[in-house]
């Protein structure tokens, strides 16, 4: 099974408590196609600048990582500034860039139309919409949204859930796109906008499974943990590489059973917390299946009971 996915490949600059980074590879679908290709074939859509060179090309070839969907043109790419000073759990975006991204046609390279699954990483919903548009025998959809895209850009949102069968965000956002601060209440109203699934990820603290069809309303939630770290070096990708594991998983999987899903949250979270260990892709770049093989050990260990 293969993945297509749209998103920023981007440019960040990042600042928290354990340093400063300027200029370093980064984009939602930058994260969640290195995570994901641990698990499955991973194909790109974005656009990217001059600035974008083989340096940048390579991280993605180590990966086997298709970048064909990758358009190459004039001018910069995606930039974003953010900063962790205040609050490791949630960035506090200094400047957003859209560059190149300002003025993207996506278009579907022919090598993608069989892919299975679709995720529409974060960006701006017109873009996420037409590209869900373009692949309409997909078997499952996801996608991710933010802050910057809810508050102002709300109406192209709304028609982007109507397409979705999964929606990932996190807690502050779901309560912000619903109007609702309590959790259960905020998850049923965006599910009403159109996911089936709903993924709430709660940053250190894990990530909750939301299911449209629980009878009653309750009793179909499963929460996985976030591993506890001794040290968070750089929180940037950390969603974005939980979508790429969650999704890669459930993309590997023959059958998507209510334990695939559960798995798949588990996976989510080892790769997360990978993601947080260095600055940027670092960590991705330089995983192995092994290490998450015993990271998800790790995992199951630490929600046993008995
Ligand atoms: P997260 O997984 O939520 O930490 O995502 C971090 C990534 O999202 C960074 O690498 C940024 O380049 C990217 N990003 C930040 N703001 C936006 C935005 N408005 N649209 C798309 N991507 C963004």
């Amino acid at each position: 099974m293969s993945i297509t996915v749209v998103g920023s490949v981007a440019y960040d600059s990042i600042e928290s408590p354990a340093g400063r980074r300027e200029r370093c590879l980064g984009g939602a679908a930058t994260y969640f196609a290195l995570a994901a290709s641990f698990f499955t074939e991973v194909r790109v859509i974005a656009v990217v600048g001059e600035d974008f060179g083989p340096e940048q090309e390579a991280v993605f070839a180590a990966r086997n990582i298709d970048t064909r969907g990758i358009e190459r043109a004039p001018g910069k790419s995606f930039f974003w500034e953010g900063s962790y000073l205040e609050n490791l759990n949630e960035a506090k975006t200094r400047n957003t860039e859209l560059n190149v991204f300002a003025a993207f046609e996506p278009k579907i390279p022919g090598a993608y139309r069989d892919s299975e699954f679709l995720f529409l990483a974060n960006i701006d919903p017109v873009l996420q919409r037409r590209v869900r548009e373009s692949m309409p025998n997909v078997k499952l959809v996801a996608g991710d949204t933010m802050n910057y895209w809810i508050k102002d850009y709300r109406p192209a949102l709304l028609e982007v859930l109507k397409g979705l069968d999964v929606l990932l965000i996190n807690d502050t956002e779901v309560r912000m796109l619903a109007g609702n601060n309590n959790l259960v209440q905020a998850a049923r109203a965006v599910m009403a906008l159109g996911p089936r699934f709903l993924v709430v990820k709660h940053g250190e603290y894990g990530a909750t499974l939301f299911l449209k069809s629980a009878p009653g309303g309750r009793g179909a939630e499963h929460r996985a943990p976030a591993l506890p770290l001794e040290e968070v070096i750089d929180p940037t990708g950390a969603g974005d590489s939980f979508a790429g594991g969650f999704f890669g998983y459930l993309a590997s999987q023959l059958e998507l059973t209510p334990s695939a899903w559960r798995r798949a949250m588990f996976y989510g979270s080892v790769m997360g917390s990978f993601a947080c260990e260095r600055f940027g892709t670092e960590r991705l770049q330089q995983l192995s299946r092994p290490e998450i093989d015993a990271r998800f050990q790790v995992f199951r260990d630490l929600t046993h009971l008995d």
